[in-house]
């Protein structure tokens, strides 16, 4: 936050981070008032809700009681827990968590080559899957451990608190015949935190379009538009890119205060299918992983490479999110 505050002109913007918004109302003159939790309020012309998966911004702009209102448990947990790459180094320098990226899991457990990914290990099962990332130089980089749990369908879970500590001795408890490479990089953190995974339904707008809430310049961006499972590591990727967009369009000479709805209904347009899209295959990535659904598996180890591969090969388009920018700014050129 400040590094942003460090690029932001004193004179023209002017940076609170202290306050925390309970909702907000639409004013006769279409400004927004903003209200917040310590009774004090202000207001607005444009509020963007980046205000994460329990978004009160969100709340105020379907209505409370809408389904769209409300996060929800996923069923899924992710523990996480780092050490560092030396320490792992010096009993096994050939650990296969110091060569890349590399997916484990248990029951049974066999590893399955990724096609065109030669850097990349993963070893399936049922319910359990196991993710390490090895960061910098193997002499002082950490090494993050994950491990995801996914709870059986008809679980009991409501909404667990958002992250609590747990003892090493809770994970080590759920894979006990786990494969060696992996039990012994388990036994190296010392400290673990379970985030219970909370997600959204497909919003049907990420604009305040006056469903049940009210309608106004308001819009959603990030987590508060589309929380989703973190299969693909791209959650926070796709709030860079609603920013992106958002930003091209809000800050064309073309937009002013009169047509800043507008503005919203085209990134709204471009950014919302794409958004859900990644939620989607997020949550079938899970599936394979934790052969949770077998709808999507292979059958054999091939088939299921080429899914995983195929779900994945639209990221490799690297100029999608220019390609999505430039379509934002032709509509609001009236060129689409
Ligand atoms: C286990 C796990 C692994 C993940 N791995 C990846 C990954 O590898 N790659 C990836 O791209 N994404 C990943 N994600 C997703 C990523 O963490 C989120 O998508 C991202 O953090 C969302 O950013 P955000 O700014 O929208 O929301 P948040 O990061 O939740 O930020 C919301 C902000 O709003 C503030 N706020 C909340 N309520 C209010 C209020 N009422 N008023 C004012 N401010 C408020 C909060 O304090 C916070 O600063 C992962 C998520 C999880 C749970």
């Amino acid at each position: 936050m400040d590094v942003l505050k460090s690029k932001i002109d004193s004179d023209i913007c002017n940076v609170i981070t202290n306050k925390s918004i309970r909702k907000y109302t639409i004013l006769v003159d279409k400004s927004i008032m903003l209200h917040f939790k310590d009774d004090t309020t202000t207001k607005a012309d444009l509020l963007i809700g980046a205000d994460g998966v329990h978004s009160r911004v969100r709340n105020t702009m379907f209505g409370p009681s809408s389904p769209y209102a409300s996060s929800r448990f996923s069923g899924q947990y992710a523990y996480r827990m780092a050490t560092k790459q030396a320490e792992i180094a010096t009993t096994n320098p050939d650990h296969p968590a110091l060569k890349g990226l590399t997916f484990v899991s248990h029951l049974p457990p066999r590893p399955l080559k990724f096609r065109n990914l030669t850097a990349s290990e993963q070893w399936c099962g049922q319910t359990l899957h196991f993710i390490t990332t090895a960061i910098g130089p193997p002499t002082i980089g950490p090494l993050l451990i994950s491990l995801y749990e996914t709870l059986p369908k008809a679980h009991p879970v409501i909404r667990p608190p958002n992250v609590e500590s747990v003892p090493m001795a809770h994970v080590l408890e759920q894979c006990p015949k786990w494969e060696p490479h992996l039990l012994s990089a388990l036994s190296l953190p010392t400290a673990c935190s379970k985030w219970a995974i909370y997600t959204l339904p497909h919003l049907p707008t990420f604009m305040a379009k006056g469903l049940d809430g009210p309608a106004g310049n308001v819009a959603l961006i990030g987590d508060a538009a589309h929380a989703m499972l973190p299969h693909q590591g791209l959650g926070a990727c796709q709030g860079i890119e609603d920013a992106y967009v958002l930003s091209l369009l809000l800050s064309s000479p073309l937009t002013n205060i009169t047509n800043l709805a507008t503005a919203l209904e085209f990134y709204d347009e471009v950014r919302r299918p794409l958004a859900q899209k990644v939620a989607d295959s997020s949550r079938v990535v899970g599936e394979m992983l934790d052969f949770t659904s077998y709808e999507h598996v292979g059958d054999s180890d091939e088939e299921w490479g080429q899914a995983m591969g195929g779900l994945c090969e639209w990221l490799r388009d690297e100029g999608g999110t220019f390609a999505v920018g430039e379509r934002a700014m032709d509509m609001l050129k009236g060129k689409a």
